[in-house]
């Protein structure tokens, strides 16, 4: 393929990108995304690399102001009501624009879901407008030094007191752990119960006596987020603070996990597809050596076209997944969700780091970086590792489909 060739093929690809028969509606939305993004967000992150690790407070206000954060949030909470898929339309086009803020944005709404999705009408009524007007930052606690893929029990416990629950444990990874308004802990309730079933979920408010909060320190990428260990030591919460059914914590994350892996698909995607329009317009409108567009030599048109091929897939998995979700089925929400943040996880690591390969010593650089891809590829790894890692999300599938073998036509689709 010549760059012309090239280039008509990715101008193919960002059209279907952009209509993928989507609504009106929907496309009304994706283009606020961008136009906000790709003029609000370049430039917050300087090559200072203490711009990387400061929060953009007055941008999240901003965005809020616009609506970005209340997309997917209910409309008696003060949102727009939209569903899964126009948000992860809204996530693409954050992390596209820039893969630190995008990641870091759409963590407060992830992080949020866990309220929305099976939190109680006072929690919500209390919390969900703060996150829509870019006032609360949410975290949820999970993570513990000796359980991280293992989310069958806990080490840290809440005792019922009457009326009360009393927590004693430590967590690890928080993410916005250090900001956090409230928490929602993972806490065996019953310390008998089988595997699965003796954990629940509670909140706890972060000026509760007992709370304590401390930094895990740098980390590879998305630095715009604070990663923190939070310890609960004799924390006492009102039983209204419990979310979710007592003892069926594993409920609550599954349910939950069956969004926010289709939104960590979404960042994937986004991070990818910011790389490699970068990296196409480079290869074939930018860098010439021996006199040709670097483009035009084939080792580098294969990277394209893998970028290319990558990128439409994914595209096709997320689309489904999230689509799937809201209409509540035809299939198992969970699998699609597994599925489609695995290979978009995948995919777009690959492709981000072919991305800077294309770039060659300037996109190894940290500071005049043509298309900020060494921060897009330290970025992106994430995505392999939170909300379960993808051996998980291996497993997972694989359980699935010895189960319900006829699904395995979706894998190859
Ligand atoms: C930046 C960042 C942000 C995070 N944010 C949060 C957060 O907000 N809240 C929270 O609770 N947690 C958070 N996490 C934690 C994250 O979800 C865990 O790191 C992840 O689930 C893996 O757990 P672990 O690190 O203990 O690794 P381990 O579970 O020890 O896994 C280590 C390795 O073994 C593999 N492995 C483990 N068990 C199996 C198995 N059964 N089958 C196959 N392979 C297996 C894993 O895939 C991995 O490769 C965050 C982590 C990071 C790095």
């Amino acid at each position: 393929m010549d760059a012309l060739d090239q280039f008509m093929a990715h101008r193919r690809l960002a059209r279907e990108y952009a209509r993928a028969e989507l609504t009106p509606e929907q496309q009304d939305l994706q283009r606020a995304a961008r136009e906000f993004a790709s003029a609000e967000f370049p430039g917050v992150i300087t090559a200072d690399p203490a711009t990387e690790k400061t929060f953009p407070h007055a941008l999240l206000a901003a965005y809020a102001e616009l609506g970005m954060t209340a997309v997917d949030v209910a409309e008696e909470y003060g949102g727009a009501g939209y569903g899964l898929t126009e948000k992860a339309l809204c996530i693409i086009e954050d992390c596209r624009a820039d893969s630190t803020i995008g990641l870091a944005f759409s963590l407060v709404s992830i992080i949020s879901d866990v309220l929305a999705i099976v939190g109680d009408e006072e929690q919500k009524k209390r919390w969900l407008p703060l996150i829509v007007e870019g006032r609360c930052f949410p975290a949820i606690s999970l993570t513990e030094p000796d359980h991280g893929s293992d989310l069958t029990r806990f080490n840290t416990r809440a005792e019922i007191d009457g009326e009360k629950f009393v927590l004693d444990g430590v967590k690890v990874f928080t993410t916005y752990g250090l900001e956090a308004d409230y928490f929602i802990v993972a806490a065996q309730t019953d310390a008998s119960a089988p595997d699965y079933e003796g954990f629940s979920t509670i909140l706890v408010e972060r000026d509760r006596p007992g709370v304590g909060v401390a930094s895990l320190g740098d980390k590879l990428g998305i630095k715009m987020t604070t990663s923190a260990e939070v310890v609960f030591c004799g924390v006492r919460v009102p039983r209204h603070n419990l979310v979710g059914e007592l003892h069926r914590g594993i409920e609550t994350l599954n349910r939950f996990f069956a969004k926010s892996r289709v939104k960590i698909a979404a960042q994937a995607l986004g991070v990818a597809l910011g790389a490699f329009e970068a990296a196409f317009t480079y290869a074939t409108r930018e860098r010439r050596q021996t006199g040709r567009f670097i483009g035009e030599y084939r080792a580098v048109a294969e990277m394209l076209d893998f970028g290319r091929e990558a990128i439409a897939r994914m595209w096709k998995l997320l689309l489904r997944a999230a689509r799937n979700y809201d209409a509540g089925g035809p299939f198992d929400p969970t699998f699609l969700a597994a599925l489609a943040k695995l290979e978009c996880s995948n995919l777009a690591e690959r492709v981000v780091r072919l991305c800077l390969q294309i770039f060659g010593g300037y996109g190894y650089m940290r500071e005049g970086n043509p298309a900020d891809v060494e921060r897009r590829l330290r970025d992106v790894v994430i995505t392999t590792i939170y909300e379960g890692t993808n051996q998980i999300m291996e497993a997972i599938i694989r359980g699935h489909l010895r189960q319900n073998p006829h699904d395995r036509h979706l894998i190859h689709w």
